[in-house]
């Protein structure tokens, strides 16, 4: 069983640990009912590289939302090459989406936020339930700092929307250490970074951003920058309420 007060008790163990150790942490203490969700951004990667150069008996998968970009496909591909692993990827319901699509249009998105989250959730935040639906905790590759939306993340939370256990490993990283690791391990990532995309989701809701803009200003960029989450990632106390990841 897990509950928030978990969380407490993991934080204490983990305080100062490595990324390395916080995953060793998640794959013991929950043995068949962890693993780690990628989008393919440089911060998963990192991890992705972790768990299969160090070992860790934990699965990985995505969320195929129908509407990525080539080169993130191009990505998955030649990741699961280099490491010989498999990536499980969670596809929405078809029906759903011809059903959302048929009456709203295939670019509903931009007509506005309601729509927008609505075809977040149909695409994004249902596959992810349906992820976790077997799991009392998960592993992503959130950041502090990462833009407007996400200025404090903890190694270890608890996450509301999905009731159960979110460990953060490169929650102290910053932007500089990642990339650093990636060049020094000589890790896969995705081209659309060396031409202006920090963060990339779907390829109609992103867009690569000035010097200087935020990290996530690429991201449904036509929003509030306070608006702009999917919903993968609800934290108490944080600023990102949900709304409609990556
Ligand atoms: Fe739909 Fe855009 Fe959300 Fe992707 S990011 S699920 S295309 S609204």
């Amino acid at each position: 069983m897990t509950t928030p007060e978990i969380v407490a008790d993991v934080l204490a163990e983990l305080t100062d640990a490595p990324a390395e150790e916080i995953l060793a942490v998640a794959a013991r203490r929950f043995p068949g009912r962890v693993a780690f969700a990628t989008s393919t951004g440089p911060e998963d990667q990192v991890i992705t590289h972790m768990i299969a150069e160090g070992g860790v008996d934990m699965p990985i998968f995505t969320l195929d939302t129908g509407r990525l970009f080539p080169e993130t496909y191009d990505l998955i591909a030649a990741t699961t090459r280099r490491y010989g692993l498999s990536i499980h990827t969670y596809f929405p319901y078809g029906a759903a989406v011809e059903e959302m699509v048929d009456r709203h249009g295939v670019n509903l998105f931009r007509d506005s936020i309601e729509l927008r989250k609505q075809c977040c959730g149909i695409r994004k935040v249902r596959p992810l339930r349906r992820a976790q639906s077997d799991l009392d905790a998960w592993v992503c590759g959130l950041r502090s700092g990462q833009g407007a939306t996400r200025q404090r993340v903890e190694p270890v939370e608890w996450d509301d929307a999905g009731e159960l256990i979110k460990f953060n490993p490169l929650a102290a990283w910053d932007e500089e250490r990642v990339w650093q690791y990636v060049r020094a391990h000589d890790i896969p990532y995705n081209p659309l970074h060396d031409q202006g995309y920090p963060s990339i989701g779907c390829a109609p809701c992103t867009r690569a951003v000035e010097p200087g803009e935020d990290f996530r200003a690429g991201r449904w960029w036509w929003e509030n920058p306070d608006q702009r989450e999917c919903g993968l990632h609800h934290r108490t106390g944080a600023a990102d309420r949900p709304v409609g990841s990556e």
